[in-house]
């Protein structure tokens, strides 16, 4: 990467050269040139070090960010039972990943569209769309575990690191470092604007492999049925791209048949043999049967 900063700074050297020959002369101007090169090179190399090591304070206010940004787009649906059996079935799956001891928070969003959202510190939301498109608690069960993994795994976090979000990084360095008050507004707009993009681009496909392999494990160990991922996946693998509802979910993650054929390795023998397996809850089929007959807060999209 030092090396490409230096040749693409040399080029643009050059292109300079080619306009204002009398700069070029000085060979002390070349040197701040690729000095400054090597400054953003050891800023960059001094941000992956600092979002392996964000505190858990840290990531919750990032988190806490991005939450905002998914609640301006939907509200919560406006049934609190419900929101609190999300949070029940989540809480409980997460105590039995590999971070169980964070904030854990859920909800369900009052929109349309079939989506599951993750966030850096423990947020993580389901959208009505997508709750009535599960078949029972065991699918539902499924969808959590695999956000529940990109939060354990910080895989948001890690998406920040590529280069193509670099600035926002940049940004968020110099953003956490601040305290609220004095946090400056047009920066917490560019993370919040970040936090937008990264949200619209979706996750690397490894991550999303990831998260359904280690999901499927996780909904396992909380008592599940693990072919409840599976079986959403297969939903999801009849979704049409005309449908409006499907295009940001299917434009931000790998195909479904793809996550059905990586998803297979998780099914191991010793995962085989866990019991017992749940499918369903009187709650669940009480919630979700409720919700069918509720109008859609946050529209339709
Ligand atoms: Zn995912």
């Amino acid at each position: 990467m030092a090396g490409l900063g230096r040749l693409a700074a040399r080029a643009a050297l050059i292109a300079v050269c080619a306009l204002a020959a009398p700069l070029c002369l000085a060979q002390s101007f070349l040197d701040k040139l690729l000095d400054g090169a090597r400054r953003a090179t050891d800023s960059v190399q001094r941000l992956q070090q600092t979002t392996e090591n964000f505190s858990e304070d840290q990531e919750r206010e990032i988190g806490r960010q991005w939450a905002a940004v998914l609640l301006g787009a939907a509200p919560l649906v406006d049934d609190p039972e419900l929101q609190r059996y999300i949070n029940q079935l989540g809480r409980w799956i997460a105590l039995h990943g590999e971070r169980p001891n964070i904030a854990w928070t859920f909800g369900v969003l009052d929109t349309t569209a079939i989506n599951a959202f993750a966030a850096p510190g423990g947020y993580v939301f389901v959208t009505r769309g997508l709750l009535m498109r599960t078949r029972d608690e065991a699918e539902l069960a499924g969808v959590l575990a695999h956000e529940i993994v990109h939060v354990t795994r910080r895989h948001h976090l890690n998406a920040m690191k590529s280069s193509a979000s670099m600035a926002l990084g940049a940004d968020l360095f110099a953003w956490l470092g601040q305290r609220a008050e004095a946090r400056n507004a047009e920066t917490t707009r560019r993370v919040v604007s970040g936090a937008r993009e990264l949200l619209a681009r979706g996750l690397d496909k490894d991550d999303e492999y990831e998260a359904d392999r280690l999901g499927a494990a996780l909904a396992a160990r909380a008592g599940f049925d693990p072919w409840g991922l599976p079986g959403v996946l297969q939903t999801m693998n009849a979704l049409s791209a005309s449908d409006s509802d499907a295009a940001l979910l299917l434009a931000t993650h790998p195909s479904a048949a793809s996550r059905l054929d990586a998803i297979g390795p998780a099914f191991t023998p010793e995962l085989e043999r866990q019991p017992p397996r749940i499918r369903g809850s009187e709650s669940y089929r009480k919630l979700v049967g409720s919700l069918r007959a509720r109008p859609v807060e946050g529209g339709e999209r």
